[in-house]
């Protein structure tokens, strides 16, 4: 589906089943090429990716709502398809995590349709990608090398390293467990990361359409310890730069600060046949890594810079549960339990990634606001972007 910028939205007043069903119909049955493929073939594997991040309840905003996913399951049950729910979540990857997962994010009752599973296979496979600008081979989940169409249904947040959580990044959770950790280590220029999950998608191109769940989306310093934020916003299409740039209009985040969709410079780069109905909100955004350094300045600046404007994570000791989480979360390895709570021993190895923050369970790790960052954001804020 190379090209095809057209996105279809619908509105929500919340997590009103019927409601939603409508939406769901309605974006599905503006995309008559996903219509042929369903009825392709008897039989077609239908791999549906939620986010499923942390075992969280839906109300926090971490993950795709249930309802949302029951929709969509319910949609299928008319095409003569095998359905399987499946993602990666940061961390641990085995039947233990997967249960708890399902279990929390309240999805064991779509298991009730016919036709439906909740994934537990481990396995995983090389995927091959060479013309990747960032990753040529990589791992990705046996069900997703396997499906003959992914249903991407994504969670519109804010997010501390790539800014914007939503289509694109969605399919960063086909990487199995830990490999997404060594992902963050290799690639700690947010950049050369952010085309890593564009290749991802460009590996799986034509074979993934995305749906966005914004209906309660997060701002502030997500992808899990922001706040939710209500948006009303169910989007979807085929190609999820696309649907990424409506996910900036509806959140008032400028486009240029999100590394995976440059190529697009507005909302009118992509084809909106429900423009006027759109609702947009100003969502609190979160501190930035190097991407409110204009690309314009020499290398050597903007990396001189990016040291003194990133927010480092702060581990809040009152707060702090000691559970070890983040001690594995972290790809450096350079958090410890010392006396039950956790203690970042070296800063400088720090590759701020901030899988510590986006593990915690309890809220316990914040990002510092260096000065030179405000600054930034005020410069931003004055030009009106
Ligand atoms: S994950 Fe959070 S609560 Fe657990 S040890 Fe780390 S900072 Fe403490
Ligand atoms: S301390 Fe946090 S941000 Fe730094 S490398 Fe470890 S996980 Fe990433």
């Amino acid at each position: 589906m190379k090209n095809n910028n057209k996105v279809s939205y619908s509105y929500c007043s919340g997590y009103n089943y019927n409601e939603i069903k409508r939406a769901v119909d309605n974006i599905i049955n503006e995309n008559q090429n996903l219509i042929d493929i369903l009825k392709s073939k008897k039989g077609l594997k239908v791999l549906i990716k939620p986010n499923l991040l942390a075992a969280r309840h839906p109300d926090k905003a971490i993950t795709t709502h249930p309802v949302a996913l029951q929709a969509l399951v319910d949609h299928l049950q008319q095409y003569d398809c095998t359905i399987t729910i499946g993602d990666s979540p940061a961390g641990a990857y085995n039947k233990n995590v997967l249960d708890k997962l399902y279990q929390t994010c309240q999805l064991k009752d779509l298991e009730n349709a016919e036709n439906v599973s909740l994934n537990y296979n481990l396995s995983d496979e090389v995927a091959e990608y060479l013309q990747g600008l960032s990753i040529k081979k990589f791992l990705v989940i046996k069900p997703a090398m396997e499906a003959d169409l992914i249903i991407n249904f994504a969670k519109m947040k804010t997010h501390t390293l790539t800014r914007l959580t939503c289509g694109v990044k969605n399919l960063f959770g086909l990487m199995p467990g830990v490999v997404k950790f060594r992902q963050h280590i290799a690639m700690p220029d947010i950049r050369v990361f952010s085309n890593m999950l564009v290749d991802i998608n460009g590996f799986l191109e034509g074979k993934v359409f995305t749906f966005v769940d914004g209906i309660v989306g997060m701002e502030g310093e997500g992808p899990s310890n922001g706040n939710p934020r209500f948006s009303g916003a169910l989007f979807g299409g085929w190609n999820a730069q696309a649907v990424d740039v409506l996910a900036c209009h509806i959140m008032g985040m400028p486009i240029d600060t999100v590394s995976t969709i440059l190529d697009y410079k507005s909302i009118e780069d992509i084809e909106l046949k429900a423009f006027d109905e759109v609702k947009i909100y100003q969502f609190n955004l979160p501190p930035v890594r190097n991407r409110s350094i204009p690309d314009k300045y020499p290398i050597w600046l903007q990396n001189l810079l990016t040291n003194m404007i990133v927010a480092k994570p702060i581990i809040n000791k009152k707060v702090c549960k000691g559970c070890n989480v983040c001690v594995e979360a972290c790809p450096a390895e350079i958090i410890e339990l010392q006396t039950k709570k956790a203690v970042i021993v070296s800063y400088p190895k720090c590759i701020k990634c901030y899988c510590c923050q986006e593990s915690c369970p309890y809220g316990a790790i914040k990002l510092s606001k260096p000065p030179v960052e405000k600054f930034f954001m005020l410069v931003r804020k004055f030009k009106g972007k």
